[in-house]
């Protein structure tokens, strides 16, 4: 019996790159799956904080596990933060480099490839689902710039776009691949129900801090301020905690939203100076940067605003950093002031 053909593929956790597996199974090959944690996985990171009611619930090991694919997560934070920090290809909408991202997990996906011998890459990329990226000409870019001509196929839509080298030798067999093309999901749900999937991430839930314009924000900030450079992958993950303000170039302060932002923001408290209030309940404060003599007011009284006693007069703060200590009473501060430090 001759040998089937195997392809790693590109696991999301989403419906689209699980159906890819189930149809590439069908069409005669053997399937394997990577899945990334980039430093920007909303999923990931509310692993890291600890938001149990948000569970790590990795949707990929999930799926995986579901079709009975297996699946390897690889933690490419490190390597990943130069590539959205100077991406050859551009932003998209906000700080997603949606191009040179697919170049860079396909590169890692054919090195893999490599080093496993396995036959071809594959995704759960649909023709003209994302209006930029997945149009033909983007795929065949993506394609080469990775390095996999003729080695990357895409089952969903593999009979709109050209034969694959698997294809062309006979090991995948390309009447059992699929011509989806366009945004709508009918054709995907059908196939969902028919193959049984049940624990698949659903489509737009927000997978990546990098297309949400709140998070963009802050790190424009945090590369305008820190320098690009000098940006660690600690400095990004704490973007996605808290609400953050800058107060003067030099510093810069996050207020936990949360129990749980709250208590995460505690391991930062040796680093740092911390704030919280004094008599009523109230948020954890990490101010990170120095504090000169008339930054401490400002900073209390935000920290006041987000207490239980934000309608008092005035509230007391206690900033905490070792052992040293130091009490502020001040008024809450206004919407106003909010809004000209948040960021
Ligand atoms: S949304 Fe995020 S993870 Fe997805 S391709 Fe774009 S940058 Fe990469």
């Amino acid at each position: 019996m001759s040998k089937k053909a195997k392809g790693i593929g590109l696991l999301s956790g989403g419906l689209d790159s699980a159906l890819a597996c189930l149809v590439l199974r069908d069409a005669g090959a053997d399937v394997e799956c990577l899945h990334f944690f980039t430093g920007f996985c909303v999923t990931g990171h509310n692993s890291r904080v600890g938001r149990k009611e948000r569970p790590i619930a990795n949707h990929a090991l999930q799926v995986g596990a579901e079709i009975g694919v297996p699946v390897e997560l690889i933690d490419i934070s490190e390597e990943y933060l130069p590539v959205v920090l100077r991406p050859r290809f551009g932003y998209g909408k906000h700080m997603n480099p949606c191009i040179d991202c697919r170049v860079f997990m396909l590169e890692k996906a054919r090195e893999h490839m490599e080093e496993t011998g396995a036959d071809f890459v594959f995704t759960g990329e649909v023709l003209g689902q994302r209006p930029m990226s997945q149009v033909k000409s983007a795929l065949r870019s993506v394609e080469l710039a990775a390095g996999l001509e003729g080695q990357l196929l895409r089952p969903l839509s593999a009979r709109l776009l050209p034969p694959t080298d698997v294809e062309n030798r006979g090991l995948v067999d390309r009447e059992k691949l699929l011509a989806i093309a366009g945004r709508g999901r009918k054709i995907q749900i059908e196939l969902a129900e028919r193959y049984g999937l049940t624990r698949f991430m659903q489509p737009a839930g927000g997978c990546c801090f990098l297309t949400d314009k709140a998070y963009s924000a802050k790190f424009k900030d945090a590369i305008r301020h820190r320098g690009g450079e000098n940006l660690r992958v600690e400095d990004v993950f704490i973007l996605g905690v808290g609400r953050h303000f800058r107060l003067s170039p030099r510093l810069k302060l996050i207020v936990g939203r949360d129990k749980i932002e709250n208590d995460f923001l505690h391991h930062y408290k040796d680093d740092h100076w911390s704030a919280g209030v004094l008599g009523f309940a109230g948020p954890t404060a990490i101010v990170i940067g120095e504090i000169s003599d008339e930054d401490w007011d400002e900073i209390a009284s935000i920290v006041a605003r987000y207490s239980d006693g934000k309608g008092e007069p005035a509230i007391e703060v206690k900033f905490t950093r070792g052992d040293h200590v130091k009490l502020i009473t001040v008024p809450p501060a206004s919407s106003e002031t909010l809004a000209r430090y948040r960021l």
